[in-house]
């Protein structure tokens, strides 16, 4: 999202509900709108469909080899020492090839929970609703300890 104002994203909760969230443009990177999570459920699922894969997908196959690419996603980090945000010391083929690996990382990771009915984006939400309950801002703020190191008695 790349206008000035802030806007509002629909977005269709686990629960059911209809789940709106503020999304403010704050200039920071971001995605684009589409494609969604289901979208690229869809795409792939046909991609199987149509190539008689679905009889190999099933869960364990699916996890080793999303786990296969992110191993290739870390080499392209490897031996790098730290990296900068946005890769500005990166070439643009390394950064084409980085899109390539985390692309096919996710499509693993969308591939995994369909086989598993395992709903994502909802599940993803959801997620980070319990990290807020358990890293509350005001305790946790500019600081990388653990859960289990802060007395959140506080
Ligand atoms: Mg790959």
């Amino acid at each position: 999202m790349n206008s000035p104002d802030a806007k509002k994203q629909k977005l269709q909760c686990g629960d059911g509900s209809d789940g709106q969230i503020n999304v403010a443009d704050t200039g920071e990177f971001s995605f684009s709108d589409k494609p969604t999570l289901d979208d690229i459920r869809k795409v792939q699922h046909e991609f199987c469909k149509e190539r008689n894969w679905d009889q190999f997908h099933t869960p364990r196959n699916i996890l080793l080899a999303m786990v296969g690419e992110v191993g290739e996603v870390s080499e392209l980090f490897q031996w790098r020492g730290e990296v900068k945000e946005g890769l500005p010391d990166w070439s643009e083929k390394d950064k084409k090839h980085l899109a390539q690996e985390l692309s096919d990382v996710l499509i693993y990771l969308v591939r995994l929970s369909e086989r598993c009915h395992i709903d994502l984006p909802a599940a993803a939400l959801e997620k980070i609703e319990m990290n807020k309950k358990k890293y509350p801002a005001h305790v946790v703020y500019g600081s990388s300890k653990k859960y289990s190191e802060y007395d959140l008695k506080e």
